[in-house]
């Protein structure tokens, strides 16, 4: 088995305690060598200036590559392009574009009068500036707002069509969610690299209200390995176990790049990675 490529999303912290947990998981991952790293953009814009501040200290200080994420929601078309304009000026170009989900409360995305309608429309805009490489979300068990399976192809080759180079998918449980939407986006002309998205599972129940939330689909296989795990109190092992198996199989099925959730916390992710045959890299900078 060939060691993939990897990439890992962090959040960005809201207080201390948060800025030295993503310090120790920034620390934690780089010497495994990601391709890059990536900082979210709280729901409903709420993270707007910590994202700015984390993915600029990031930039500066951990020598990886960073990419900032970036939603149209409640802001301007100017405001967005803006953050846009001080992410390049940090010295990072690498952009995930998203539509974004509404603040907490609103019943859905709702268009700011003066800013982006959708995501196309924000892409085709950062790629008109010429100084970014953009990434997009893809949806293997389909977007909850998409009329069918086919409609959310097709709305991802617009994007992929407006400016993007790369999509990084929802995650999802079984790797034949993955295979069968990549066969389907390959079908449907993308040619554009599908990166499929990794989460550990940290905690089940947190996971699985994120997974209906999202319309993740949580097979009945899973409810019951982790009710049994519980029981035992092994579910980091469960974890472990079942994410290296997800990631083995989809590296068999010729996947070559895999983007981990991470949510801040490294020792999961870590894991699988050595699992997988991703260990340290240890520079010559690093032992003068
Ligand atoms: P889009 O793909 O533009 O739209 C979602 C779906 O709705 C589409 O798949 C399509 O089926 C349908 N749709 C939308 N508009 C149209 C249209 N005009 N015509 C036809 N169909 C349409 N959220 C955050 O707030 N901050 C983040 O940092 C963040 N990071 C993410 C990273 C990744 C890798 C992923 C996959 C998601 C992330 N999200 C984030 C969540 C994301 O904002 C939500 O899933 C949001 O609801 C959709 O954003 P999008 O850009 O993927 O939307």
């Amino acid at each position: 088995m060939t060691a993939p490529a990897i990439s890992f999303e962090f959040f960005p912290p809201q207080n201390l305690e948060a800025s030295f947990r993503l310090w120790d998981t920034v620390q934690t991952l780089a010497p495994l060598g990601p391709r890059f790293v990536s900082v979210t953009y709280g729901a409903g814009g709420t993270t707007r200036d910590l994202t700015r501040d984390a993915v600029a200290t990031l930039h500066g200080s951990s020598g990886l590559n960073v990419a900032a994420h970036l939603t149209c929601v409640n802001a301007t078309r100017a405001e967005t392009l803006k953050i846009a304009e001080d992410f390049a000026a940090a010295g990072v170009s690498e952009i995930v574009a998203l539509r974004g989900d509404p603040p907490k409360g609103s019943a859905g995305f709702e268009p700011h009068p003066e800013g982006f309608a959708n995501s196309v429309e924000l892409i085709e805009a950062l790629a008109a500036t010429g100084k970014f490489k953009i990434r997009v979300g893809a949806y293997p068990d389909k977007h909850p707002e998409a009329a069918n399976a086919r409609a959310d192809i097709d709305w991802l080759k617009r994007k992929i069509d407006a400016g993007a180079s790369e999509a990084l998918t929802q995650f999802f449980f079984e790797p034949e969610t993955f295979l069968r939407f990549r066969d389907a986006c390959a079908k449907a002309g993308i040619d554009a690299p599908i990166i499929p998205g990794i989460l550990p599972i940290e905690n089940w129940k947190g996971t699985r209200n994120f997974a209906r939330r999202c319309g993740t689909e949580i097979p009945a296989w899973l409810e019951d390995a982790f009710a049994k795990a519980e029981r035992d109190d092994r579910c980091d092992l469960l974890a472990t176990a079942l994410c290296t198996e997800l990631c083995s199989e989809l590296i068999d099925e010729g996947v070559d790049s895999l983007h981990f959730y991470t949510l801040n916390r490294p020792e999961l992710t870590r894991d699988v990675c050595h699992a997988l045959g991703i260990t340290p890299r240890i520079t010559l900078e690093n032992v003068a």
